[in-house]
């Protein structure tokens, strides 16, 4: 998980400095979705600007929670029972897009992310809002059962605005990237209606606008408590983190996390957490997510494969291990050195 604050040397410049062009100072409010109370925050936001924004934003994130939910009922619901019934359905604008992203996404990572697996995530259980789940994990046969229909996003036609399916498995869930998407949305029309200088932050998972003056300043948290490292985000940025810590089945002392293999059905092992930096924060949630899928040995291939440089992982014994990109960037806390790999990672081009 990772974190946000803001050093305090900015926040006294930026109210120097908007003092000076008589500019309103900060501004801050939140909206609960999808299960996470989102902190958006502004600078340089004059009120007449800000106050409609901000409404028309909360317009926006009560759709999107209203149609992407997985479970609950709505418009990928409602999508996912005609798709399994074989039907050709019309999708809305934004879950064409999840959907269009998403493909290119699971081909980028050798499968290993994969939101037409809601099936499995259903088959764990994890279609709840209530963590930890307990009781044991699905059987072997059933978990064959899915494994054997091997549902993916390239099973899914699009034709104009229709979505149609031979594989009656699909199942869309898009909980590894509608954060992320959600995210991106924000900042952009807050950017469209002249907001340039936000943080939209969704319980540690986040994309800021900032500048090179007044930097965002994001901490990522250590699992086990406190922070490792603190970036500074001058441009347009964001830092995703999927982690093992939060949502999980608990059965007989074992702990099953909620993000899952797709090649096995099995729940990911081997990694607590994964953080990805890149300017998208639709990219980074999905590639936070297929990391810790891949796990210690894999995680810098797939990083590669889905044209990510700033990465860190922390594995199961609390070891980090970080992209040479990202390390650099960082603001490593101390005693960290001692803990930290960082692994080659050559790219093409
Ligand atoms: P995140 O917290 O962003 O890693 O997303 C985890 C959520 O994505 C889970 O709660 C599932 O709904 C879904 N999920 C689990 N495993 C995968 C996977 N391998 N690919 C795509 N989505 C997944
Ligand atoms: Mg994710």
């Amino acid at each position: 998980m990772s974190f946000a604050t803001r050093r305090l040397w900015p926040i006294l410049l930026l109210v120097v400095v908007l003092q000076a062009c008589g500019r309103e100072p900060t501004q801050q409010a939140e909206f609960f979705v999808f299960g996470t109370l989102v902190d958006v925050q502004l600078r340089a936001a004059p009120d007449e600007a800000a106050q409609p924004a901000l409404q028309e934003l909360q317009v926006r994130f009560q759709a999107m929670h209203r149609d992407w939910h997985a479970w609950e009922s709505g418009e990928l619901t409602d999508l996912n029972q005609a798709l399994a019934r074989g039907e050709e359905v019309r999708a809305s604008a934004d879950l064409l897009t999840l959907v269009r992203r998403s493909q290119a996404l699971e081909a980028a990572s050798g499968g290993l992310f994969n939101p037409a697996a809601g099936g499995l995530v259903k088959l764990w259980g994890f279609h709840t809002s209530d963590f930890p789940v307990s009781g044991p994990p699905p059987s072997e046969a059933e978990i064959l059962a899915w494994l054997e229909q091997s549902p993916s996003m390239s099973d899914i036609r699009i034709e104009d605005d229709f979505l149609s399916t031979g594989n009656a498995a699909v199942m869309l869930d898009f909980g590894a990237v509608a954060k992320g998407f959600a995210v991106d949305i924000a900042v952009e029309l807050l950017a469209a209606r002249g907001l340039g200088e936000v943080m939209v932050n969704a319980g540690g998972d986040l994309r800021a606008r900032g500048t090179a003056e007044a930097p965002w300043r994001v901490g990522v948290s250590d699992p086990a408590g406190g922070v490792i490292a603190a970036i500074e985000v001058t441009g347009d940025e964001a830092v995703f983190t999927s982690g093992t810590s939060q949502r999980y089945r608990q059965h007989d002392g074992a702990r099953y996390p909620h993000v899952l293999d797709p090649r096995t059905g099995q729940a990911a092992s081997g990694l607590q957490a994964a953080t990805v930096v890149t300017q998208e924060g639709l990219v980074a949630d999905a590639v936070a997510t297929a990391l810790l899928v891949a796990g210690p040995e894999r995680w810098p291939d797939i990083a590669r494969s889905m044209n990510i440089s700033q990465a860190l992982v922390i594995t199961d014994d609390g070891q980090i291990q970080v992209t040479p990109t990202m390390n650099q960037r960082l603001e490593w806390a101390p005693g960290t050195e001692t803990r930290k790999t960082v692994v080659t990672q050559e790219f093409s081009h």
